[in-house]
């Protein structure tokens, strides 16, 4: 089992996992999923966007960013009873975690404040939290952590060689200073990507090769499929092919093993036969909810019914 579990994979790994014949990749990340999870199980998470737009990066794919013409107005941060409301909602739905994302930079001390507080309300629901705040310190990593945040999102977005292409107004070693920061503070980490932003196939195994070496893996690897939103400097990439994304789950699950990997953003894009094939892959989790942040996610109806078809249910918390 531990030789299954490992942090050494070296660029090549990952690539040599990529060029294998599709059904030997799918067979290897199928067989280790079975090891690991219950393979009929799928983990729900809802996605609520606590504070919308006006952020002052720069991410290429971002609908958020105040650089970019998306249509999307700069919001305040919701108020408390607003965001319980909401996650009564997505429970009653079916989610059994809660995430709340916001789009700064990094938070400020009364941010903290109020997302702890927000915290602690979902907590109370009997919800698994999930929170999304930019770059943290040490000091509010403790903080949502005592609020009794379990997990916190940080992606990597890519690998460190075409991350500049995306995002300048932050650094690949700030994203793992703060990776670093939610896990000394004993927070589970949510860390993943974005494929189909015109990077190349080594690119997609350098970022699987970075978040493999991360020791221990992410709890929980989100892969998203770029939604292509007009106005953001990426808004004419050409599609993915749908068997590269199928591929890169299947390597998420091979290179770790034991990680929840979440069929992220893009599913609204992707058809029923690909989503089917994401979960052969090894995909357990996915977003409840007719919107992610800002963009449009299948809705819950569909949803339900595409995992009765496939004979998957939820995970129980
Ligand atoms: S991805 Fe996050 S940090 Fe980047 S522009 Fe969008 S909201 Fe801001």
């Amino acid at each position: 089992m531990a030789e299954d579990i490992r942090h050494d994979w070296t660029r090549g790994d990952v690539s040599a996992l990529f060029a294998l014949p599709f059904n030997e990749l799918i067979f290897r990340a199928q067989s280790l999923h079975r090891k690991y999870f219950d393979a009929r199980e799928v983990q729900i998470s809802t996605l609520l966007s606590i504070k919308t737009g006006g952020c002052p990066e720069d991410c290429a794919y971002c609908p958020q960013s105040a650089r970019y013409d998306t249509g999307v107005r700069a919001e305040k941060l919701m108020a408390l009873n607003a965001v319980l409301d909401e996650a009564r909602a997505a429970k009653a739905a079916g989610a059994s975690r809660f995430c709340m994302g916001a789009a700064w930079r990094e938070p400020k001390d009364r941010d903290v404040d109020s997302v702890c507080a927000m915290v602690e309300g979902v907590k109370s629901l009997g919800l698994e939290t999930c929170a999304t705040l930019g770059m943290l310190t040490k000091d509010h990593a403790k903080r949502l952590k005592n609020a009794g945040l379990d997990y916190y999102n940080h992606n990597l977005d890519t690998s460190p060689e075409f991350y500049s292409d995306i995002i300048t107004t932050r650094t690949y070693q700030e994203r793992l200073d703060t990776l670093a920061e939610v896990r000394a503070a004993g927070i589970a980490v949510c860390c993943g990507g974005i494929v189909g932003m015109g990077e190349d196939e080594a690119d997609r195994a350098g970022l699987i090769a970075t978040l493999a070496a991360l020791d221990p893996h992410p709890e929980s690897v989100p892969i998203n499929a770029l939604v292509r939103v007009a106005g953001t400097p990426l808004g004419d990439t050409a599609a993915l092919e749908p068997l590269d994304f199928v591929r890169t789950i299947a390597v998420a699950r091979v290179a770790m093993p034991k990680s929840v990997v979440r069929l992220s953003a893009g599913r609204e894009e992707m058809s029923d036969e690909t989503q089917a094939l994401c979960f052969l892959a090894g995909a357990n989790s996915i977003f409840y909810g007719p919107k992610l942040l800002t963009t449009p996610n299948p809705l819950a109806d569909h949803d339900r019914a595409l995992m009765e078809r496939l004979g998957l249910r939820p995970m129980p918390v």
